[in-house]
């Protein structure tokens, strides 16, 4: 399995030099096998603008599961050139909900008069499906759906698995809805414990600061320093924090990334922050270079230097 960040901040798109290390495009993950093209993306936020990149000229072909339907998850939809030619062949998967198909769950954000076109109006051959809590095999890959406590609408998040490597992916998780939990930040639940059980890389929603967290629990998101105590609890090799707030820059970033490498402690998960063309291989299972889809040696990009050094300074929000 390759998976290939295209987009990793929440709520809304983050342009400008302060964001430029870590990226400022909304949500989307592109899977695919070590040796082939992406066929399973995950979210289609502004990210999804960079599979056309990806494919090199190509049309996709393959799959697109929504996490859920805010409009960081979806608004890049209409945008993906590799998605919206008369030759490409996409099954987008829609949390079921409200007994309404899926074509026109979506339609009520993307339609007439908010955009100049419906779901049905993107070229190429689409397949629109309702998604459901259970098993699936998609795109060649074992998925698991299950439902998490989020804001506004049905939330899913996702386990999926290869023979040689398995992903779990909660994006957007507000905990916080089921109690208090062990440290105040949500409880470590049942469904969230079973995505994330022993997987090589957990994804997870670390929108806030706990600092911040007091005033704003009722978004529906979580403090990062939930996401690596989830990923201890589920005993995850990795803690990919993702969904970075868009007013975080990349100082405060690196800060909050040092402060959670310090606090997953001896025999915890890595912790890594999510940053746009991170590459992620069951090749070594380690971060790749930036912008290299093929570096030779794994773990030697940027970043991943730097998620190697010492805690520097403290947080700044
Ligand atoms: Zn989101
Ligand atoms: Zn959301």
């Amino acid at each position: 399995m390759r998976v290939e960040l295209l987009g990793v901040r929440g709520s809304t798109p983050a342009p400008g030099s302060d964001f430029v290390r870590y990226g400022g495009h909304t949500s989307c993950v592109a899977i695919g096998p070590d040796d082939g093209p992406p066929r399973l993306v995950l979210d289609a936020g502004t990210g999804i603008r960079r599979l056309t990149g990806l494919l090199g000229g190509a049309p996709f072909a393959g799959s697109i599961l929504l996490s859920h339907l805010h409009w960081d998850h979806t608004q890049g939809l209409p945008f993906c050139p590799a998605i919206d030619r008369d030759d490409a062949q996409v099954e987008l998967w829609v949390p079921a909900q409200d007994a309404t198909p899926a074509a026109e769950l979506l339609s009520r954000a993307m339609s007439p008069p908010h955009f100049p076109i419906d779901p049905t109006g993107l070229r190429g051959s689409w397949t629109f499906r309702d998604l459901g809590i259970g098993e699936h095999r998609i795109a060649d890959f074992d998925v698991t759906v299950a439902e998490v406590p989020h804001k506004g609408g049905r939330t899913f998040g996702f386990r999926i698995s290869d023979a040689d490597m398995t992903i779990a992916y909660l994006p957007d998780h507000g905990p916080i809805a089921l109690g208090p939990g062990p440290e105040g930040w949500g409880e470590l639940h049942p469904a969230a414990l079973n995505l994330a059980q022993g997987v090589d890389l957990l994804l997870h929603d670390a929108q806030h600061t706990v600092e911040e967290f007091a005033a704003r629990a009722h978004f529906g998101h979580c403090p990062a320093d939930y996401a690596v105590s989830l990923g201890r609890a589920a005993h995850a090799r990795t803690v990919v924090l993702f969904h970075h707030d868009p007013a975080r820059t990349d100082d405060q970033l690196d800060a909050l990334l040092a402060q959670l490498q310090a606090s997953a402690g001896p025999g915890g998960p890595r912790v890594v922050a999510a940053a746009e063309e991170d590459v992620f291989s069951s090749r070594g299972l380690d971060r790749g270079q930036r912008g290299s889809r093929d570096g030779p040696d794994p773990g030697r990009g940027d970043r991943g230097d730097r998620s190697r050094c010492e805690p520097a300074a403290p947080p700044r929000s």
